[in-house]
């Protein structure tokens, strides 16, 4: 188990569509254990394998007291739509409302490989979808209409000019993000 880095906007894996996972082994339960301990030193609400440089179809998500693992995950039924605040622990400090699907079912593995199906809302239906997201090399700036993702992105990069492209998370962040 380790706190992993996290790349960052910029990073040519976060654009990467992640690939599905053939068999949950002890390689996979390793990756989900760095994603949960990495996500909870960043204080994430949720985090993809890609985030931490590996492209493979796996998550983790921490939002409303609810903590699981998702791996190869589908999005089902989609109802509703919300608009809310988002942040990507991937593009630290950019937030902009986002509107998505307030009401999904997701399907995925679990860590021990056993199917698992979960009607979620609010915050952890946001949460599912953004990661989710990651996983296709999407970010929550290309949700955004052409105007404001310009402004959020040329203020990021003004920002952060110069940065690596990872960055180990620090215990005083406070932030949510996913
Ligand atoms: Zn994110």
């Amino acid at each position: 188990m380790a706190v992993r880095a996290i790349h960052l906007y910029g990073s040519p894996v976060l654009r990467q569509r992640a690939e599905e996972i053939a068999a949950v082994d002890a390689d996979v339960r390793e990756l989900v254990n760095d994603l949960f301990d990495t996500m909870a030193m960043a204080n994430g609400v949720g985090l993809a394998a890609n985030q931490i440089g590996v492209a493979l179809r796996v998550a983790v998500i921490n939002a409303e007291g609810q903590t699981f693992a998702m791996i190869n995950p589908r999005v089902l039924d989609p109802a509703g739509t919300d608009t809310k605040e988002e942040g990507c622990l991937s593009i630290p400090d950019a937030y902009a409302d986002v509107t998505r699907p307030d009401q999904i079912v997701l399907e995925a593995l679990d860590e021990d490989g056993a199917p698992f199906r979960l009607e979620a809302s609010g915050l952890v239906a946001r949460a599912v979808q953004h990661e989710l997201d990651h996983l296709d090399g999407v970010l929550f700036i290309d949700h955004l209409k052409p105007m404001k993702r310009q402004i959020v992105v040329s203020r990021w990069k003004k920002d952060h000019r110069g940065e690596a492209l990872t960055r180990v998370p620090q215990p005083e962040e406070s932030k949510a993000g996913g």
